[in-house]
């Protein structure tokens, strides 16, 4: 049995549990390891070894904790291509899909390495005669990451790194259905120099996580998954004291105004709605069309339709099989509600499968239109290639819709009119708005900021917040008079 190690104090260890998960390749459900449930004992050793390490992380100089960033990207880039290989195995994904999903966590830890400049405070001379006020940033302590599986690379890079290099040390409880991945990167995390207990890694699932939350010893909760799950990881959180933040889940919609350059819109709604498989929060799941747009419906669902599923060494495929046999059942559940709902099933993907890897999780893309509102395709999030096509008449309408909805991940417009995407940026309730961009993800730069049900907390995820979140700020206000000033050529002050 192939089990994965959990990283406890700088050590790679076998668990004791008699608890395991099975990890298996969702192409065709075969096994290719086990997790472990870490033990109780093993926890508290993790969280040990982290509460140590901070007493002289915290105290190592910020841009000694840069450069191990620096090497840790380093690293990475030079395992780019072995990373993604662990990664499509485990997840299905596609070579490219997880080369990108390494890509965007390498791009995490390079604004990691510019630390320095992010744990600046502020500065005011003479707040009164004699007295400045300054402000520092300080570490929290052990902070925890609880991660999922659609993203096994760029999430947990999304927390660790900057948490560590904020002065912090680190918990991370990946997902338990692709935990290879967070292994290789903890590996990488060593070699590049992470002292012992820095940072440590367990596995497990609902019980792991529970304990972890309720451990006077973390003191921030990062959560990327599902919203029953982060609901309930944000109250358990802050019913304990602690710090959360917690992005769930999401339905993005697309906006097509009818000015908008209809094959870039085309061709830019294929990749962003049945990408991946359709398993990225960020996904677009909903094409509303404004006005004679919706003409362009048939023509999208053709191109849809022809994306062909594939196995992640298959450079023709476009995408590979959902993550389980549950994710599936509760994609083509969904589906044939849609159908019995009354929406229209343009292209139909429940029946695909894979020639010889029949008892993969293979769902082919999906077009749906005649959508509403009261559907359960429309209302819950499907996590599949599936897109639900829907028309209005006026922008007013689409903003409206939009904004009814209960998630808030990301939304984009495909316009020719500035004035219309101006109009639809400042009166979008939605964090993350794309103008003529489908997916609009931001650099590490900026934050991930998604609203409403897609996110519980206050401070998002990198960038600035993201360093906010893992730090508290110190003010301090001081006094010093002239007349205090050693006088006379020897200046040493003498130590009674
Ligand atoms: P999930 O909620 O099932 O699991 C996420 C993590 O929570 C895993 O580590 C899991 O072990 C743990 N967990 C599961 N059940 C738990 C419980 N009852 N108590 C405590 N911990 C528990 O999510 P998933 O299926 O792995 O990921 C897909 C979801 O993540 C989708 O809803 C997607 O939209 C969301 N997601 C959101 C973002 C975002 O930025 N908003 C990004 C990526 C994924």
């Amino acid at each position: 049995m192939n089990k994965i190690a959990q990283l406890i104090d700088g050590q790679f260890v076998q668990s004791t549990s008699t608890d395991f998960i099975e990890v298996t390749n969702p192409a065709n459900n075969q096994v290719i390891a086990h997790a472990p449930c870490a033990t109780d004992a093993e926890i508290e050793q993790a969280i040990s070894a982290a509460t140590s390490a901070f007493k002289t992380w915290k105290k190592v100089s910020v841009p000694e904790r840069a450069r191990l960033m620096m090497r840790y990207q380093h690293l990475l880039k030079e395992h780019h291509d072995e990373i993604a290989t662990i990664l499509s195995e485990e997840t299905g994904k596609t070579f490219a899909d997880a080369k990108g999903d390494v890509w965007r966590g390498i791009e995490v830890v390079e604004q990691a390495a510019n630390i320095s400049s992010m744990m600046m405070g502020e500065t005011v001379e003479n707040v009164a005669t004699n007295i400045d006020t300054y402000s520092m940033i300080q570490p929290l302590g052990v902070c925890l990451g609880i991660t999922p599986f659609n993203f096994p690379a760029m999430i947990p890079l999304w927390m660790f790194p900057l948490a560590i290099a904020s002065g912090n040390t680190f918990i991370l409880k990946p997902s338990e259905q692709d935990p290879k991945t967070p292994m290789k990167l903890a590996e990488l995390f060593l070699e590049a120099g992470a002292p012992k207990g820095v940072l440590n890694v367990i596995h497990g699932g609902k019980d792991q996580v529970n304990y972890l939350l309720n451990h006077d010893a973390i003191k921030a909760v990062s959560f990327v998954g599902s919203v029953p799950v982060g609901q309930h990881i944000y109250k358990t959180a802050t019913d304990n004291l602690k710090r959360a933040q917690c992005f769930a889940g999401a339905k993005n919609h697309s906006v097509i105004m009818p000015d908008a350059n209809k094959e870039f819109v085309l061709n830019n709604l294929v990749g962003a709605s049945v990408g991946a498989a359709g398993q990225r929060c960020m996904a677009i799941s909903v094409a509303v069309f404004v006005g004679e747009s919706a003409e362009w419906i048939p023509e999208l669902a053709k191109r849809i339709g022809e994306v062909k599923p594939g196995l992640w060494d298959d450079k023709d495929a476009g995408f590979g099989p959902l993550i389980s046999p549950q994710a599936k059942a509760k994609v083509l559940s969904l589906i044939e509600e849609g159908k019995k709902q009354g929406a229209t099933c343009l292209v139909d993907g429940s029946d695909f499968t894979l020639e010889g890897y029949e008892s993969g999780n293979w769902v082919g893309p999906t077009v749906f239109t005649d959508v509403t509102t009261e559907m359960s395709i429309y209302q819950q999030e499907i996590f599949g290639p599936v897109l639900c096509c829907m028309v209005v008449n006026t922008l007013e309408e689409a903003i409206e819709l939009v904004n009814s909805n209960p998630f808030g991940n990301g939304t984009s417009i495909f316009t020719a009119s500035g004035a219309a995407a101006r109009k639809y940026q400042s009166d979008i309730e939605v964090g993350q708005v794309g103008i003529n961009v489908p997916i609009p993800v931001p650099l590490p730069f900026f934050s991930f900021t998604g609203w409403k049900n897609s996110f519980y907390g206050d401070l998002h995820a990198y960038g600035k917040q993201g360093v906010r979140f893992y730090t508290e700020t110190k003010t301090i206000t001081s006094r010093w008079l002239d007349d205090d000033i050693p006088s006379g050529p020897n200046m040493t002050i003498e130590l009674k």
